[in-house]
C-alpha cells in the first residue's frame, strides 16, 4: 500500500504536466539524472507513473515529461498496441510498485498507425509480425473509419481511447481505479509542438 509520502494520482499528473511544459519551452531541469539519484533508487523504486506509449524514437517519455531515473515505468509498443503481456506490465506497475497514474499516450503522425491504415484501406501486404500490429489496430481503424478529417490522426486517437478502456477494464486495475489509488488517463503527443494533451482525463 502507498505510504504518506506516495503522491496521489492528481499530484503525479501535475508533475507530468509541469515536466511537459518544461519540454515544450526548452527550460529543462533534467531531474533525477545524477549519480546520487542512481544510488538512491538502486535498492528500491517508487515511480510516479506508468506511461504506455509508442516505440517512436521521437516520443521518449522520460524526455517529453522531463523526468529521470526511477520516475516512470515505460511500456512501449508500436502504436501502443496492447496484449496480455503488455497489460501484465501495466498491472505490475500499478499493483506491485503502486504507481498512482497510468498514461496511455498516442502521438501525431504515428508510423504504425499510418501503416495499418494503408494496409486496411488498400489491402497492402505486410510481412511477418507486422500483420499482428495491423490486426491489433483494426478495432481503432474501424472506429475511426466513419469520422471526418484525417484518418490517421482519428485512428491514433481511437487507439488511445480503446487502450484506455482496456486498461480501465483490467480486472486487477479496476478496483484500484474505483478506490482512487490509481488513475488512468489518455494523452496525445504533438510531434510539432512537443505538447502532451491529456485527452481522456
Ligand atoms: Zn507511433
Amino acid at each position: 500500500m502507498p505510504d504518506a509520502d506516495t503522491p496521489g494520482p492528481d499530484e503525479a499528473l501535475q508533475w507530468l504536466v509541469d515536466g511537459n511544459r518544461r519540454w515544450v519551452s526548452g527550460r529543462l531541469l533534467h531531474p533525477h539524472q545524477t549519480v546520487a539519484r542512481r544510488l538512491a533508487v538502486a535498492a528500491g523504486q517508487h515511480p510516479l507513473a506508468t506511461v504506455f506509449s509508442c516505440i517512436d524514437s521521437r516520443v521518449p517519455p522520460e524526455i517529453v515529461f522531463d523526468r529521470g531515473v526511477g520516475d516512470l515505468f515505460v511500456v512501449r509498443t508500436a502504436a501502443q498496441t496492447n496484449d496480455g503481456l503488455i497489460q501484465g506490465a501495466v498491472e505490475y506497475g500499478a499493483e506491485e510498485a503502486v504507481t498512482p497514474l497510468v498514461v496511455v499516450m498516442g502521438h501525431q503522425r504515428c508510423g504504425a498507425v499510418t501503416l495499418a491504415v494503408d494496409v486496411l484501406n488498400n489491402g497492402t501486404e505486410v510481412p511477418a509480425h507486422l500483420v499482428d500490429v495491423v490486426e491489433a489496430l483494426r478495432p481503432a481503424y474501424e472506429a475511426a473509419a466513419p469520422l471526418p478529417g484525417d484518418q490517421v490522426e482519428n485512428t491514433v486517437r481511437a487507439q488511445t481511447r480503446l487502450t484506455v478502456d482496456q486498461v480501465r477494464g483490467d480486472s486487477l486495475l479496476a478496483p484500484l481505479i474505483a478506490g482512487h489509488r490509481t488513475r488512468v488517463v489518455g494523452a496525445y503527443y504533438s510531434l510539432d509542438t512537443g505538447c502532451v494533451e491529456f485527452v481522456l482525463p
